[in-house]
């Protein structure tokens, strides 16, 4: 097959035609650069945050940012953040990716841990915490770490990245939970009310699909390890992505359709949130920010596993 731009063989086919290599990353750098422009994502004389894993879609963003702040000649300064959480046979080597990436790239690296942080592993916390599954406390610690690091550090934005198969499984996910309430915190910059606790999050892949950051690391010889967490396949979000694979091979177009649906309502569902969202108070062991109104000493998710992981 051939690219629709050109004589050159094409190597991959979208909904609007068939591209070759130089056209499809000409595509896909455009789009995500279309992204942060119309959306805001990124401002001038900002201190970026990439929250990175060594996976396929944190070294895409952080490099397409880097990319973009050259191309628009924006002196915005970035750094990398990644949480080791301590999963064996997995995260030792996207993280020796990450630091080999970060070197070629010229960007300084930052890594905090689970076990540091909160004297477990993820390996060794999940067995203990029995009614929580590990992408439960996974996901709980390492957004804590990310923001009160990136804010430690003083970044004015965390970038993230979250690609559109992301974002499709977890608007689906809140649908099936009725869990309207967080909906609204997600988008291309997620958060419904700025907070200065917290550090905003954008996401500047949040239009590219799983299968195109996929070959735009491979067209660019990202050295990446495509493999899976081994704890991936446990969590309700796997049983979402599987669902939402089989449609999209049968109806094509069926993340897009999600996404652009739930940006329609995006809008109603922040209004409706913006003043139900609980009063944001501090945590009395850490001092990171919490819902204050849930319980008395405030106490955040994070220190109440902590404290269940170590008291045994
Ligand atoms: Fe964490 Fe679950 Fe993702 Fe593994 S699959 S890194 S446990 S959230």
């Amino acid at each position: 097959m051939k690219c629709d731009n050109c004589d050159k063989a094409a190597v991959i086919t979208l909904q609007h035609g068939s591209l070759c290599k130089s056209h499809f990353i000409n595509y896909f750098e455009s789009k995500v650069f279309k992204t942060i422009n119309k959306f805001k994502l990124i401002g001038r004389d900002e201190n970026l945050c990439i929250a990175t894993s060594g996976g396929k879609d944190s070294l895409t963003v952080l490099y397409l940012t880097k990319k973009y702040l050259k191309r628009y000649n924006n002196n915005s300064t970035l750094f990398a953040l990644a949480v080791d959480e301590g999963i064996t046979n997995y995260r030792e080597q996207t993280l020796l990716d990450l630091k080999a990436f970060c070197n070629k790239h010229n960007v300084t690296l930052h890594v905090v841990s689970n076990k540091e942080e909160f004297g477990k592993t993820l390996d060794e916390a999940y067995p203990i915490l029995k009614k929580k599954k590990p992408c439960n406390v996974c996901g709980v610690w390492r957004r804590y770490l990310l923001n009160k690091h990136a804010r430690r550090l003083k970044a004015s934005k965390v970038v993230t990245g979250h690609n559109l198969d992301d974002e499709a499984q977890v608007v689906l996910m809140n649908v099936f939970k009725a869990n309207t309430k967080l909906a609204g915190r997600l988008g291309p910059i997620s958060g419904i009310e700025e907070n200065e606790l917290f550090v905003q999050r954008v996401k500047p892949l949040y239009f590219c699909s799983e299968k195109e950051v996929r070959l735009y690391t491979l067209l660019k010889g990202f050295d990446v390890q495509f493999t899976e967490c081994p704890y991936s396949q446990e969590g309700y979000r796997y049983v979402i992505q599987d669902l939402l694979n089989a449609m999209e091979n049968k109806y094509k177009g069926t993340k897009q359709g999600i996404i652009h649906s739930f940006l329609d309502l995006l809008p109603l569902l922040q209004e409706r949130e913006r003043g139900r969202v609980g009063e944001v108070g501090k945590c009395s062991l850490c001092n990171e920010p919490c819902q204050t109104a849930s319980r008395e000493p405030a106490q955040c998710n994070a220190c109440l596993m902590k404290e269940a992981v170590n008291a045994i």
